[in-house]
């Protein structure tokens, strides 16, 4: 009898936690790190979000509360969806969770048997395709185009789209590319799922970054389309939005009151609740009027940055890169730097058990890592499947602009230094 379930062999992780020893293992021998591998703000929460937490504990409001969400949170998001989505959005049909991340999987959970397809973006969140295998279902990646800004058509989607198909991830704006789907092209995808698609498929509106958009653009949702709101879950929270990862506050909007309570009951055999003085915190980052000038602040610092990184990577020989439209992510293609680097040919000499465990952009990423002290991420920790051939390493600018300046400088130096990757590769450490 084996120790573990095959189920929990088959669930697959997010990189961006798994990394955090390897940096401090690079720390620890003196040598600062440039973290450009965070998937959070590293802006402070917002003073009013802070004070009503306070104010909240201080109430003693910290015992068990609606499994389903406080109702003034409930509403609170209803009355936002409802209005930048120009929905109808009632408190019965949103569920509040610990975070954005749980609806992902617990929606495959709730809607998906085995043999179900799921269709999810790659590059794309991990733990979309993580959780496919683990509920026994089909993943069935879509390979967002580079040359379209890693967006979306209707004609991608509809190829994907089979009998089988039970639930459809989309993620605008995009972690890790900082793709935005145009209103155009959500009108296309709306268009096929309609008519392609049964009335009990779901798609699913990865939407946690719906205020990091740069240029002055407004964020779109495809439940704003006609039909769409009926079959869509929209899901967001204060992680990205009020920079607030450690509150653990996420929530969805479901189609119907009946689905909301399944996740209600999901919630109670899984978490009971989430703290209520949190939910209160981010019902106040939804409802007060100072939220709108805190949000524009950090927009604006990523907007800046995103535009000193991506000048600074397209001086590099051999990077190309698209200009992000939202989240604050960059995602330049490696593929030339590989070979320059000679990084090709010593992936392709590694023995067979160890080329499973790493790719070329993986080995890029720890020479970044260990030779120039520049934490990234690499390709393969946002989606596996049919990504062989595919460079690229995703930076992120929620570092302040002198460390981002100075990770450009290292990264330059990093993608000339042949013959310091030789000497890296020759030590065989760290190549995965
Ligand atoms: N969806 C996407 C696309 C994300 O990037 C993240 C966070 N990195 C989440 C969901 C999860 O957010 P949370 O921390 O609120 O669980």
């Amino acid at each position: 009898m084996a120790l573990l379930s095959k189920r929990v062999g088959l669930l697959d992780t997010e990189n961006a936690f798994k990394i955090g020893p390897k940096i401090r293992a690079v720390e620890a021998q003196g040598k600062p790190v440039i973290k450009c591998n965070l998937g959070e703000p590293d802006f402070p929460v917002p003073a009013f979000i802070k004070e009503e937490v306070k104010r909240q504990i201080d109430l003693d409001n910290t015992h068990y509360c609606d499994p389903q969400g406080i109702l003034p949170l409930r509403k609170a998001v209803a009355r936002h969806l409802g209005e930048t989505r120009g929905i109808a959005a009632e408190p019965e049909r949103v569920v509040v969770f610990p975070g954005g991340k749980p609806p992902i999987g617990l929606c495959q959970q709730a809607y998906c048997d085995p043999g179900d397809d799921v269709i999810y973006p790659s590059p794309g969140f991990p733990i979309y395709e993580s959780f496919t295998k683990y509920v026994g279902a089909r993943p069935v990646p879509i390979h967002l185009p580079e040359d379209k800004g890693f967006t979306l058509s209707g004609a991608d989607v509809e190829k994907a789209i089979t009998r089988r198909t039970k639930m459809i991830y989309l993620n605008f704006p995009s972690n890790p590319t900082g793709g935005v789907a145009s209103r155009a092209q959500l009108e296309e995808i709306a268009d096929v799922i309609r008519s392609r698609c049964s009335p009990d498929v779901r798609i699913y509106a990865d939407e946690i970054y719906e205020h990091i958009l740069f240029d002055g653009a407004r964020h779109e949702s495809i439940s704003s389309f006609p039909g769409m709101e009926k079959i869509t879950v929209i899901v967001g929270g204060v992680s990205k939005s009020f920079s607030w990862t450690g509150g653990r506050v996420g929530w969805a909007l479901f189609p119907t009151v009946e689905e909301a309570e399944i996740f209600r009951n999901l919630n109670i055999n899984y978490f009971s609740c989430v703290p209520a003085y949190n939910q209160e915190g981010a019902r106040i980052g939804l409802e007060s009027p100072l939220a709108a000038a805190a949000i524009r602040a950090m927009v604006e610092a990523f907007q800046e940055r995103r535009d000193l990184i991506v000048d600074g990577l397209l001086r590099i020989p051999g990077i190309r890169c698209q200009k992000p439209k939202g989240a604050f992510y960059v995602f330049p293609n490696v593929g030339d730097v590989c070979r320059s680097l000679g990084i090709m040919d010593a992936y392709r000499s590694l023995p067979a058990d160890q080329r499973a465990r790493t790719t070329p952009s993986t080995l890029l990423q720890m020479f970044l890592l260990f030779e120039y002290q520049v934490a990234t991420m690499d390709r393969k920790s946002f989606g596996r499947i049919g990504t062989e051939n595919l460079h690229f390493l995703r930076i992120s600018v929620a570092t302040d602009k002198e460390s981002l300046k100075q990770a450009v400088v290292r990264i330059t130096a990093a993608c000339a230094d042949v013959k310091g990757f030789a000497r890296f590769f020759e030590r065989g450490e760290n190549l995965s």
